[in-house]
């Protein structure tokens, strides 16, 4: 199985570059925000969720954990997945690790996609006008969420290249240089 790691900070370009990577590799998407954004509005663990999500802070791992793993049980007949938005703490990378291992696989690559902060917070400003996601409409939750990258998810790359398994790729570029740059890395794999 073809298991990727799309990683990178609010902005990085993760959702537009899963697309491409799925089309090409014929693999499955998993976004963790897409996933809770698509939740029944009404169900408390929406709410839950939204409580989090709307002022930019991550939902507990616990909630996260059990949501990934129905998703991905979803899927049972899966050439690989790409994993967008997940993990984004070291515990969640753990309990990763040991789902895929129960499922006799594993994390193949994580790329990490590589961009400045100042373009990050030009890139969701843009986004908030046709997004209408609340978190990126507002200045000061873009700069929590930038903060909580920095904080809580960062380490998570650090935790693969532990395990030999980052490739960081420049995320400035156009979208197809940057689809490239990500093709080439798995093909090295
Ligand atoms: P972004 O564009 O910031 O990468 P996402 O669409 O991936 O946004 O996620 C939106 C929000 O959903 C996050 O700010 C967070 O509150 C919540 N979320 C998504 N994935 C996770 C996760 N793996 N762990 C905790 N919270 C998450």
């Amino acid at each position: 199985m073809l298991n990727i790691v799309l990683f990178g900070p609010p902005g990085a370009g993760k959702g537009t570059q899963s697309e491409r990577l799925k089309s090409k590799y014929g693999l499955v998407h998993i976004s963790t925000g897409d996933v809770f954004r698509a939740l029944d509005p009404e169900s408390d663990l929406a709410k839950l969720a939204k409580s989090y999500s709307d002022k930019g802070n991550l939902v507990p791992d616990d909630i996260t954990i059990e949501i990934l793993e129905a998703e991905v049980l979803k899927h049972p007949d899966a050439k690989g997945v790409i994993y967008d938005g997940f993990p984004r703490t070291t515990a969640q990378a753990e309990a990763l690790d040991n789902f895929l291992a129960k499922k006799g696989t594993s994390v193949s690559v994580m790329l990490s996609l590589v961009v400045p902060e100042d373009e990050l917070k030009t890139r969701l400003i843009e986004r908030a006008k046709v997004s209408g996601r609340p978190d990126d409409a507002d200045p000061e939750i873009i700069q929590n969420r930038i903060n909580t990258y920095n904080n809580s998810t960062a380490p998570v790359a650090e935790f693969y290249r532990g395990q030999n398994k980052l490739s960081e790729i420049n995320g400035v570029g156009t979208i197809n240089d940057i689809s490239e740059r990500l093709y080439a890395a798995i093909d090295k794999n």
